[in-house]
């Protein structure tokens, strides 16, 4: 079995879902499970709409509004949709029901079984549509295969018990009814024993997508991606940048951990721990190479690879009282991080100062203020992060070039410079 991937950009209005069908064709014959994001924005709609919801805000005319989209996607993509149109609206309606009632005193749960339904959408109209085109098609939900435990907004999956779950969906025979390929189901989503759905982080759908290929043992994951694959630097930021055709899992791993924004972080370990290679290529040139993610690694250095994070701090954490920075008040100073949920991108000590860099967030500022009571905090903003894999001199001097660097790291294949920002 292959495993594809659909984001919400592949699949936002009916040419993406139709495009669906286009991909679909090449591999006629195959059995294909596909797992799709929701559609477009939606995601971010449906978070307005439950945070709304529970202000107490009236947020029916949200709801409306992205019925009235998905509708008029389904219409254009299945004209003769009576039934199609009938299941979606159950689906609309049951979020209404929720919506109609009040929210719990757990806001993480309350969110994911609002913002779920984005993908419950989604994957209901590139299934009605396929079965007309393709003549075959099963639906399933995710939540009757993917088990998590109940930590909402980034559940953890439960392994065994899913595998358990998609033996039992995915077997024929045995009075069960058969599979008909190709399958498709939810990204992003799953659901905790006693039935609450759960989402896995926002943009998890490419983890959901090395989920099943873990539980099905498939021969590959394929992103289906509106960039020809992954490239060494930003394309919307640098002019030439180079596709990575070939990379390994390690590469691809810490590339997306300093901040590349190609493959959800989570991806990959599943799909190592299997040898599944992971495709990730353009669903508009169908003819394109893309890349290839798995265990060789003799291609990873050949190309310097430039990730860059703005919008970062420089924290600067020194002692009140001019002790030494040791391990007691770095005990401390990482469990203030670690309950403030603020990830540390690149750390530095001195005798007197212990210097991070974080996003700039709300949070970060609430953690400086946290610590400016145990500390003294200094901190600079507008900073830029640059990270490079496997760097050369001509690579980093262009990057820095006339800017002021506040921090420089190295090691044999990574360089990390904190600048000002120019
Ligand atoms: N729809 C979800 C999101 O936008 C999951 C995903 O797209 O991967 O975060
Ligand atoms: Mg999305």
């Amino acid at each position: 079995m292959k495993v594809f991937k659909f984001g919400g950009a592949s699949v936002k209005d009916a040419a993406g879902v139709r495009n669906v069908a286009r991909v679909l064709k090449r591999f006629a014959g195959e059995e294909i499970l596909i797992v799709v994001s929701a559609m477009g924005k939606t995601t971010n709609a449906l978070e307005r709409v439950v945070w709304d919801w529970r202000a107490g805000k009236d947020v029916r005319e949200q709801v409306d509004v992205l019925r009235q989209q998905h509708l008029a996607v389904l219409q254009e993509v299945v004209p003769e949709f009576e039934e199609a149109e009938a299941w979606l609206l159950e689906y609309f309606n049951e979020l209404e029901e929720l919506l109609g009632g009040t929210p719990t005193g757990n806001a993480d749960q309350d969110y994911d079984q609002v913002v779920s339904y984005g993908e419950l959408w989604s994957t209901q109209i590139v299934s009605a549509f396929l079965s007309i085109e393709l003549e075959t098609c099963s639906w399933m939900d995710a939540r009757d295969l993917v088990r998590t435990d109940a930590l909402h907004r980034s559940a953890r999956v439960d392994w065994e018990a899913s595998a358990a779950l998609v033996k039992e969906q995915f077997s024929s025979g045995d009075g069960q009814e058969a599979v008909h390929y190709p399958v498709v189901t939810q990204g992003f989503i799953g659901a905790t024993e006693e039935g609450f759905t759960t989402t896995l982080g926002r943009e998890g759908s490419d983890f959901s997508a090395a989920i099943f290929a873990y539980l099905l043992d498939a021969e590959s994951v394929t992103i289906w991606k509106d960039v020809p694959g992954m490239f060494n630097a930003d394309p919307n930021r640098f002019p030439d940048t180079k596709l990575l055709s070939h990379i390994s899992y390690r590469e691809a791993i810490e590339l997306s951990y300093f901040g590349a924004s190609v493959i959800h972080p989570r991806t990959l370990q599943p799909l190592q721990q299997k040898h599944i290679p992971l495709y990730v290529r353009s669903f508009m040139d169908l003819d394109a190479p893309g890349s290839t993610i798995d265990d060789r690694s003799d291609s990873d250095s050949l190309i310097p690879s430039y990730i860059i994070k703005p919008k970062q701090l420089l924290i600067s954490i020194t002692p009140r009282d001019l002790s030494f920075v040791v391990e007691e008040n770095l005990h401390h100073i990482f469990g203030l991080f670690a309950r403030a949920n603020v990830r540390i991108d690149l750390m530095q000590n001195s005798a007197l100062a212990f210097s991070v860099v974080v996003d700039d967030t709300p949070g970060s500022r609430v953690l400086i203020e946290e610590l400016s009571r145990d500390y003294e905090v200094r901190y600079n903003e507008d900073c830029e992060l640059v990270t490079v894999r496997h760097y050369d001199e001509p690579t980093l001097e262009q990057l820095t070039q006339g800017r002021e660097v506040l921090i420089e790291q190295r090691s044999r294949v990574t360089s990390r410079t904190v600048l000002k920002r120019s």
